[in-house]
């Protein structure tokens, strides 16, 4: 059976004191779902993160990382020094890194190696603008993501790497893929691992979807039998929020 997982990405939000309180927070919340669960606070907060949960359910992961394994990239931080600080797990290729930082499916394919040589897990994110969306042209933009960034792997590394749809229209906009909009898309995804890979690779490889998700719309989407669960922006950043969406399986 393929893993449930629920992401919070906190992005560039909670200074150091509002962090420990928002993991105070998430400490006192119940989980009632077998989902397994995930925050990603900036990089200055994540070793106090993971000292702080690391005998908990919750598994602090960053949201970004360098290819490169050290040396002179002023601003930039490597896989090794995630590791360092207890961190396994890196979101990559988050639309708002493609958008603002230049991220293009090339520079990703290098991030995406260099996380699985250290034997990090990633989320790989990857979405349709709405323009694509409005043309019909969203699968061939996805799979095109997919494929550059992706498709020279070993079936192998398909272990270590969960998948998060995340139509850049719908991400911190309030607007939310329809629930069959959602379903589409993942079983398109997944079809698009079997073609290349098999069924085994398709059936183990968990699809998440990201975009505007919440406590009142989450239950409907992970419904969907190709969803895996969520990776969650904005409603992540609100404790009882976040473990609504974690108990709607
Ligand atoms: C995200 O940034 O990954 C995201 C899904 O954001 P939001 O939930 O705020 O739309």
């Amino acid at each position: 059976m393929r893993k449930q997982i629920v992401a919070g990405n906190w992005k560039m939000n909670n200074d150091l004191a509002q962090t420990q309180a928002l993991l105070t927070d998430l400490q006192k919340q119940t989980q009632t779902s077998n989902a397994e669960v995930m925050i990603a606070p900036a990089f200055t907060n994540l070793y106090q993160a993971f000292e702080t949960l690391k005998h908990s359910n919750i598994e602090v992961i960053a949201q970004n990382m360098h290819f490169a394994e050290s040396g002179a990239y002023t601003g930039e931080v490597s896989a090794n020094m995630l590791k360092s600080v207890g961190i396994n797990t890196v979101i990559l290729g988050h639309s708002e890194r493609r958008e603002y930082f230049n991220e293009t499916d090339e520079s990703l394919a290098k991030k995406v190696d260099a996380a699985l040589e250290k034997e990090m897990q990633i989320i790989f994110c990857f979405g349709e603008q709405l323009a694509d969306r409005k043309s019909g042209n969203h699968e061939n933009i996805v799979e095109g993501q997919i494929r550059k960034a992706l498709f020279h792997l070993e079936a192998s590394s398909f272990q270590n790497i969960i998948l998060a749809y995340e139509p850049v229209w719908a991400i911190g906009t309030g607007e939310t893929a329809t629930p069959e909009q959602a379903q589409d898309m993942h079983a398109f995804i997944r079809q698009t691992l079997e073609d290349k890979y098999g069924s085994d690779v398709a059936n183990l490889v968990s699809i998440l979807y990201g975009g505007s998700c919440k406590p009142s719309n989450a239950k409907e989407i992970f419904s969907n039998p190709d969803v895996d669960g969520g990776l969650i922006g904005g409603a992540s950043l609100n404790a009882e929020d976040f473990y609504a969406i974690v108990n709607a399986f």
